[in-house]
Parts: structure tokens; sequence; C-alpha cells
């Protein structure tokens, strides 16, 4: 028989990035997350080297590719010139760059990083993290209460953007990023009061 999924064991993965950790916000973060109910169960500051950061990032084409769609749409939006900041308008090029800027920031200061567990934990945390672009995340969103920065700022001054926090996008993301950050680590197991019993 297949084992039965328990809703409640879903687990994600979250890194407090170095801007969040500089800004003070490891306590908010880990407040917002067990407010909505959600578990820590896995904890630790850590900070990486190039190599282990890189692959934390997808490598595959698509990925790298989305990144520069995403970019590109900000620019076009703005009536900025990509070409300018970046040197090409070719999308892989583009996110290439990205990806780069993205990974030097990763390792530019200690970060925090943890495994979260809960019903829906995955799309929950994402919602409580706010979109990618911290100017367009909504208030009452970490990024959205906490930052106001934008690819276009961002990009001129060849950086990644900096939004506090990351979160897996999916169970597989999760998945992943949980067994590259806690190899062989211990993730615990306790019930919280009112949601475990
Ligand atoms: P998310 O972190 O919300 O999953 P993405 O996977 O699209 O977002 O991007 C990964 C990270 O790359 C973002 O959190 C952000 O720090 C950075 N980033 C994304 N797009 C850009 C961009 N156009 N310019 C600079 N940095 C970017």
């Amino acid at each position: 028989m297949p084992k039965i999924h328990n809703p409640k064991e879903e687990k994600t993965f979250l890194i407090i990035k170095p801007d969040g950790v500089r800004k003070g916000l490891i306590g908010e973060v880990i407040k917002r997350l067990e407010q909505r109910d959600l578990k820590v169960v896995a904890l630790e500051m850590f900070h990486p080297n190039r190599a282990e950061m890189d692959n934390h990032y997808p490598k595959d084409e698509k990925w790298i590719r989305r990144l520069g769609e995403k970019t590109m749409a900000t620019y076009v939006k703005y009536g900025y010139d990509i070409k300018k900041d970046f040197g090409t308008s070719d999308l892989l090029r583009v996110g290439k760059t990205v990806r780069g800027w993205l990974v030097e920031f990763m390792i530019s200061a200690p970060m925090v990083k943890m495994v979260v567990q809960g019903v829906h934990a995955v799309d929950i945390v994402r919602k409580i993290v706010g979109k990618t672009m911290p100017y367009e995340a909504e208030m009452g969103t970490i990024r959205g209460d906490f930052s106001a920065d934008s690819p276009a700022l961002a990009n001129t001054e060849r950086r990644a953007v900096f939004n506090l926090v990351h979160a897996s996008e999916t169970p597989e993301e999760a998945k992943y990023e949980i067994k590259h950050w806690f190899p062989g680590q211990k993730i615990f197991s306790y019930k919280r009061f009112g949601v475990d019993e």
C-alpha cells in the first residue's frame, strides 16, 4: 500500500538572504511563519561558498531564460534600455548575468536557512514572502513591508534585486533544496499546540 501523504507534513525551504539578516529581520521572518501556524523544523545560520550557492540555483536554460524574461518585462514596462545595462537583449545572456549577480549577492554575508513544515507549506510561505520584486509585492508580505527594491534600480547598479528572503517555489524544488542545504542532517519533529493537537 502506498504511504498516505499527510498534508501537515509538507515541507518547504527558506533562506533569510544577506539583506534580511543585515536589516535585523531574522525574528520578524520567523514570527510571520509561526503566526500562520507553520512549524520551523530545522534552522541554522550559514555563509556558503560560491560553489555551494551556484548549485542551489537551477542551471538549466529554461530557468536562466526566465530570469532574462522577467528582467526584460520590467525594462519594457518602464521604457528602460536593456542593451544599455546588459550590453545585449538576448534573454539567455541577460539571465546568465542576473544569475551571476545573484550568486555574488548570496555569498556576500551570512544568511539563515530553515525548513518549514505545515499544510500547503510551499504555497503559504511564498504568499507570506510576497512577489519577487519588492516594489510590486503587496503590503502585508515580508518583501512588501520591508523593501522597495526593483530590477530597474538593481540592474543599473549591476546587482541582484535585494528581496530579503528565498523560498522554494514547488514541493520538488523544496525537496532538492532541503537535501542540498541540510544534507544528512536531522529535520526535527514536534507537535504545535493548537495545530497538531
Ligand atoms: P523568487 O526568488 O521569487 O523565486 P526568481 O526565482 O525569479 O524569484 O529569481 C531569483 C532571485 O533572483 C530573486 O529572488 C532576485 O533576488 C533575483 N532576481 C530575479 N530577477 C532579477 C532581475 N531582473 N534583476 C536582478 N535580480 C533579479
